[in-house]
This record gives structure tokens, C-alpha cells and sequence, in this order.
């Protein structure tokens, strides 16, 4: 997450507290709380501050200032109001928004509340403001007629947080995840997996079967197409190849195994040796347009399926030797047999 969008997500949360505020204050005033009244009165200075504090940027300082505002606010409500308000659910809402706060600001490499002891602070003064009016009760006792009210109000507010947070975090980390995954696995020019991807597929596969196949493949000449076309064409002859490769044989795991060298493999595969023979045709007479030209380009493989017991080491070092005896045999074709 960058810091506008922090920022934006901070400014909508900041607003909806201040409203709340005001709500708060009004039904204040009309069940005649006069500390909480007051109380009001700060409080709608801090969210203010909490403005200033977000266009600067200190995202930290405005969540220490609003968490432990609204834990005191909240139970200075309950003190004086009693617990059948729900004023005290808020401190369950702010657990969550602690671990997400700590989260965000580790994206964003800021520093933060520590929300594991933040959470059990929390836990404190919501075990201290309950067990003060369950045994001496609240200062003001007012008619408990809109208490139910109150209580369905805050129970759905803080569900609200609850859910919202929650989800918010999980969606966070899912994508983390999903990022770093691709980042890990698949190569950023062509799409297709990564070497490092393969050797572990490949180190998964059983030994055993004897259906199992990979090509090794390589363009022909490209040093010779980045001399003639510059650099950038060289990559377009890549990210096309790449997505023919991807068509063409979709039942396969394709990875960029180096520079211009690509690696296939696939379980139960018959026929090899046709698909690598159609996709060896297709780009031969598919030239990569590039500018106001084309790009003529052809590829050579060689074709190897795992022998019983072979090392994947020795399996790939046979596909190679198969692609570099095509090297020496004319370039442009499939190569089964040294
Ligand atoms: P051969 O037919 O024997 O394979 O010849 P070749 O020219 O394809 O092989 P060589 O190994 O001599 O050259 C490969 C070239 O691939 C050299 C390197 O600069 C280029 N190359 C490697 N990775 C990239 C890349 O990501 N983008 C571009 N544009 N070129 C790359
Ligand atoms: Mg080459
Ligand atoms: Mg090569």
C-alpha cells in the first residue's frame, strides 16, 4: 500500500470518528451527561489535530493520539453511563484495527504501536471501567430507555470495524503473498516460470515414471537479432516466443531456463515430439513484427523423456545434449536422438 492510499483510507476513518462525535455529543445533551459533554469538547479537538497530523504524514503519531482517545473516551461512557450502552464494545473493535495499523505501517516501513501490548493495555482499561460500574455503578443514573437503543447502535458500529479491519488485513497479506509468489516463480519479461520454479517442479516429479517429458529450447542466432535490432526487439522476440510457446503447448510447465533458453515439461505427455515439431513450425513461419519490419526467428529443442531412475540433473544434461547436437546440426529442429 503507498502513502496516498494510506492517507485516503486514514482521512475517511478520521471523518466517520468525528461524526460519531458529534452523534455522541447530541445524545450527551439530551440524557443531560455534563462530563461526557465536556469530555465531548477535547475530543473533537483531537480528531481535528488528527487532519493536520495526516496531511503531514505522521501516521504513527495520529494513531497513538486517536487510540488511546477513543479507549479513553469510550470508557469514560461506560463509567458514567454503565455498560448496558455498549460503549465498552469499542475496545474489541480496536484490537484489530492495532494489527492492521502495525501491518500497514510495516508495508510501509513506519513506525508503529507494538499491537500486541497495546491490545492487552486495552484489555486492562476495558476490565477496569466494566469492573468499576459492576460493582459500584454508573456515576449517572439516567433512564435506561434508549440503552437498548445505544447498545444495537455500537454493537453494529463496532461489528463494522471488526469485519472491515479484519477483512482488510487478510486481503493484505493474501496479496503480499500472491506478489512475492509471482515474484518468486515467474519471470518478469516473458510470464513464464523461472528456473528456480522448474528445478523444484522437476525435483517433485517421480522417478519413476517413464512418461515424464521436458524439451530444452533455444532461439537461433539472437545475439545476432539484439545486434541487428537493438535490445528492445530482442526482448519483444522473447515475450512473443514465449506467448506462442504458451498456446501452443498449454497442457505444459514452460519456464525461461536462461537468457533465450527455454524449459517444458510435462507428465503423461505422448506426443512430444509432434508438439515440439508444431511449435518449432509455427514460429518458424511466424515472423516477429517489430517497427516497419519483420523479424524472422527459429528455435531449436532438444527432446528427452526420463528414463527409470534418472536424476533430474541427468535428465535435463540429456535434453541439452540433444539441443546442442541440433546446434551442430543445422539449427531450426527437434532433436529425439544424438
Ligand atoms: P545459438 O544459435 O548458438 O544459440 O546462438 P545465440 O546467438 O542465440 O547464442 P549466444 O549464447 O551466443 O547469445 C545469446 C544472447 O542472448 C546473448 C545475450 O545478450 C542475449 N540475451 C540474453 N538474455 C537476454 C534478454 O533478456 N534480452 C535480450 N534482448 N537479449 C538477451
Ligand atoms: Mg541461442
Ligand atoms: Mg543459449
Amino acid at each position: 500500500m503507498s502513502m496516498a492510499a494510506a492517507k485516503k483510507m486514514t482521512y475517511g476513518v478520521n471523518t466517520v470518528i468525528l461524526l460519531l462525535v458529534f452523534g455522541l455529543g447530541y445524545f450527551f445533551c439530551r440524557v443531560n451527561a455534563p462530563f461526557l459533554i465536556y469530555f465531548s469538547i477535547p475530543t473533537v479537538v483531537v480528531y481535528l489535530v488528527g487532519y493536520y497530523l495526516i496531511a503531514k504524514e505522521l501516521l504513527h503519531i495520529y494513531v497513538w493520539l486517536v487510540y488511546i482517545w477513543i479507549t479513553l473516551y469510550m470508557s469514560m461512557a461506560t463509567v458514567c453511563l454503565g455498560y448496558s450502552y455498549g460503549f465498552h464494545l469499542y475496545c474489541f473493535s480496536m484490537i484489530p484495527v492495532m494489527y492492521a495499523t502495525e501491518y500497514m505501517a510495516y508495508k510501509l516501513e513506519r513506525r508503529s504501536l507494538r499491537a500486541l501490548y497495546v491490545s492487552f493495555g486495552i484489555e486492562a482499561v476495558y476490565l477496569i471501567c466494566t469492573g468499576y460500574v459492576s460493582v459500584v455503578g454508573p456515576i449517572y443514573e439516567r433512564d435506561q430507555e434508549l440503552a437498548a437503543f445505544f447498545w444495537i447502535f455500537n454493537a453494529i458500529i463496532v461489528f463494522g470495524f471488526l469485519i472491515f479491519y479484519i477483512n482488510y488485513l487478510i486481503k493484505m497479506v493474501i496479496s503480499s503473498e500472491e506478489k512475492l509468489r509471482e515474484m518468486a516463480q515467474v519471470d518478469r519479461l516473458t510470464k513464464l516460470y523461472n528456473r528456480h520454479y522448474m528445478i523444484n517442479r522437476l525435483d517433485e516429479a517421480s522417478s519413476n515414471s517413464e512418461t515424464d517429458f521436458i524439451a530444452m529450447a533455444d532461439i537461433d542466432k539472437f545475439k545476432n537479432i539484439n545486434d541487428t535490432y537493438g535490445h528492445a526487439a530482442g526482448d519483444e522476440v522473447l515475450r512473443v516466443i514465449a506467448n506462442t510457446m504458451k498456446s501452443i503447448c498449454s497442457d505444459c510447465d514452460i519456464a525461461r531456463w536462461g537468457g533465450e533458453e527455454f524449459l517444458f515439461y510435462s507428465e503423461k505427455c505422448k506426443n512430444g515430439k509432434e508438439l515440439m515439431e508444431k511449435l518449432r513450425k509455427k514460429i518458424e513461419t511466424t515472423p516477429i513484427s517489430w517497427e516497419d519490419g519483420e523479424i524472422p526467428v527459429t528455435i531449436t529443442i532438444g527432446i528427452s523423456m526420463r528414463k527409470k531412475n534418472q536424476s533430474v540433473d541427468d535428465w535435463i544434461k540429456d535434453a541439452d545434449e540433444k539441443l546442442y547436437y541440433g546446434k551442430n546440426n543445422g539449427r531450426n529442429r527437434v532433436v529425439t536422438q544424438k
